[in-house]
């Protein structure tokens, strides 16, 4: 082909497409690199000044394209690895997102015209003859990164979004934090294993996803809400230490950290105690954050459940910012202002929140009522004369002077900060105020700083539904800390367990606990949870039998792949580190996911569709 002196582009994909490398026998430097196929030489963004003089191949998409006059042509030529610009003589008809391999040679660019902003904007490919590979309508938005796209474009066109930096980079950074979480297992002694897709309905907790079956009618699969009952199982098996990028499924209403398949790193050992799943655990996400990030962590935290609602009104507490609650419950012990005569009186300092503006201070109220919470009461603190501090709010003048001086040494509050009091019910108004503390604070998800903090020491159970009996807090199969099991029967709310969430940065980023491995003490725990004998074998008779067979004492954990990943990316949303995610409404505009699956295919699974108001 000359199609760069003739300005042709031929569309030929035949034979004669082979390594520049191959043909090129004279002068220039032949290219090695392991990128190097059968169509190139090398990748877009590997080209660099030592490659001056060589004969290069490079196939990717037209990123856009320019004239200079009416026969010299420039394309940036883009895969994922970066762009370089080639110069083309003659007029060309390629257009942005068209394929095209390009052959050339690598040369120095002329004095001024080099491109800070490029890793190959030293140099150019020259001489250039183009090979279109495949057309491109104009995309329906710019692929350049400049410009904020609307989320249902980028999913209706999800192939496109793909190709910007953001994705790439997203994709890539997921794939890597994969291979590193692999390598540190693999070197743990964990063994991967896969477990079904298809499993049998054993709800944990969330709705599960269920598949028809064709060959038992009427009768379904569940998708895994997580391998939760197969990792138990494995232990039974003498897997020892078992692990897996798992995929999970959960039929629950969708948001930004939650879509209805995720990935997990799930594990699994036996022999084990809390103490040691958190050490493996700790390991892994130092070697995918230092891998990631090259930041090392500065270390894993330690609070259990009932400070960390205490001073942070969270079990997610966020440590890269201090803005702990404050206990005035004694400062009010004998008020005489009812709206700090609840069960507890707990504060929050904001540091600088002297100015806020009226009508923000009237949206702290409104949001701590929405958060269930009877009022918010504020005090500015002001410097007074003398050197005194004062509080101004229209609740000030009813405080008797202890009660003034008893929230300045509590709240060591200084002149322009802001004082915000909730009282009532102790954990109301502890979640009340750490609600508002992260909404204060609004930090960032990716700011640089990974602050890891385990939390431990997890009631064993969460309210009660609706028929009275206790939630589980983690899930059926966790352990009750040996220390409370006489009380399980008599005051089941105040067992721990032994459950540990990793948080980071206040995201939840999983959780885990030493597991019942007796059939006894799980019949216990079903009965407590209101869980009949006969429903109990219906849905996990295979767990109680396998109980009666030499289980192991084993813990395991898991912890969420993309909600790693997106905070390691900096991004708000896991969807941006999915491949193809669903829609907030739980659809695929790309593919048009859910849908009807007509006739024919309904009475074969033996399903009739009913419609539903
Ligand atoms: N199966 C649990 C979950 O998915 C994690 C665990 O306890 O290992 O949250």
């Amino acid at each position: 082909m000359t199609a760069a002196s003739t300005g042709e582009v031929s569309l030929d994909t035949s034979d004669d497409r082979r390594l520049a490398n191959d043909r090129d026998t004279s002068g220039a430097s032949v290219m090695s690199s392991a990128s190097a196929t059968s169509m190139r030489t090398q990748l877009c963004g590997e080209v660099g000044i030592g490659d001056v003089g060589a004969k290069v191949s490079l196939c990717g998409w037209v990123s856009r394209r320019r004239e200079h006059g009416e026969h010299l042509a420039f394309i940036d030529l883009r895969d994922h690895s970066g762009i370089v610009q080639c110069v083309v003589s003659g007029s060309l008809d390629v257009r942005s997102e068209f394929v095209v391999r390009v052959e050339g040679t690598v040369r120095e660019r002329p004095v001024g015209t080099v491109n800070e902003n490029l890793s190959t904007g030293m140099v150019e490919i020259g001489d250039c003859v183009v090979e279109v590979l495949a057309r491109s309508q104009v995309p329906p938005f710019v692929l350049d990164g400049r410009v904020e796209v609307d989320e249902p474009l980028r999913m209706r066109y999800r192939y496109l979004d793909l190709r910007t930096d953001r994705m790439q980079r997203n994709l890539r950074m997921r794939a890597k934090a994969n291979a590193q979480i692999r390598q540190t297992m693999a070197s743990l002694g964990f063994c991967e294993v896969e477990t079904p897709l298809l499993w049998a309905p054993t709800p944990e907790g969330a709705r599960e996803f269920v598949v028809p079956s064709r060959l038992s009618p009427q009768s379904f699969y569940a998708l895994p809400q997580s391998p939760q009952l197969a990792k138990q199982m494995l232990m039974v098996g003498g897997i020892d230490r078992y692990y897996q990028i798992a995929r999970c499924m959960r039929d629950e209403d969708l948001r930004s950290d939650r879509q209805f398949e995720f990935t997990q790193l799930d594990m699994e050992a036996s022999f084990v105690g809390q103490e040691d799943v958190i050490g493996f655990v700790s390991e892994v996400i130092n070697d995918a954050t230092e891998a990631l990030t090259g930041v090392t962590p500065d270390g894993f935290e330690r609070i259990t459940w009932a400070e960390s609602i205490d001073r942070f009104g969270t079990d997610k507490p966020d440590l890269r910012f201090a803005m702990e609650l404050v206990d005035l419950t004694g400062a009010f012990a004998s008020t005489n202002v009812k709206a700090f005569s609840g069960e507890t009186v707990k504060a929050l300092c904001v540091e600088g929140g002297g100015q806020f503006s009226r009508s923000r201070l009237d949206s702290l109220v409104e949001r701590a009522k929405a958060l269930g919470a009877a009022g918010l009461a504020w005090f500015k603190v002001n410097p007074g004369e003398g050197g005194e501090l004062e509080l101004e709010s229209p609740l000030a003048r009813h405080l008797d002077s202890g009660e003034i001086t008893a929230v300045f040494k509590e709240t060591r509050c200084q002149a322009g900060d802001l004082i915000l009091v909730v009282s009532g019910e102790y954990q109301r108004s502890c979640l009340v105020l750490g609600q508002i503390r992260i909404e204060i604070a609004d930090t960032k998800v990716g700011d640089g700083r990974y602050r890891y903090v385990w939390v431990v020491d997890f009631p064993m159970f969460d309210g009660v539904d609706a028929s009275g009996c206790p939630i589980p807090a983690h899930h059926p199969f966790t352990m009750a800390n040996p220390a409370d099991l006489e009380l399980l029967k008599t005051e089941p709310r105040r067992v721990r367990s032994q459950a540990y969430d990793l948080v980071l940065n206040g995201w939840e980023l999983g959780s885990g606990s030493v597991r019942i491995h007796r059939r006894d003490v799980q019949n216990t725990i079903f009965e407590i949870l209101g869980i009949t004998k006969e429903d109990a074998e219906s849905r996990f008779g295979f767990l109680l039998d396998a109980f009666d067979y030499g289980a192991p004492p084993h813990a395991g954990f898991a912890f969420g792949i993309d909600r790693l990943v997106s905070i390691f990316a900096g991004e708000e949303s896991i969807r941006d580190v999915v491949a193809f995610p669903k829609t907030q409404s739980g659809s695929d505009p790309m593919t048009g996911a859910p849908k009807a699956i007509g006739d024919a295919a309904m009475k074969e699974l033996g399903l009739a569709a009913r419609s539903v108001k």
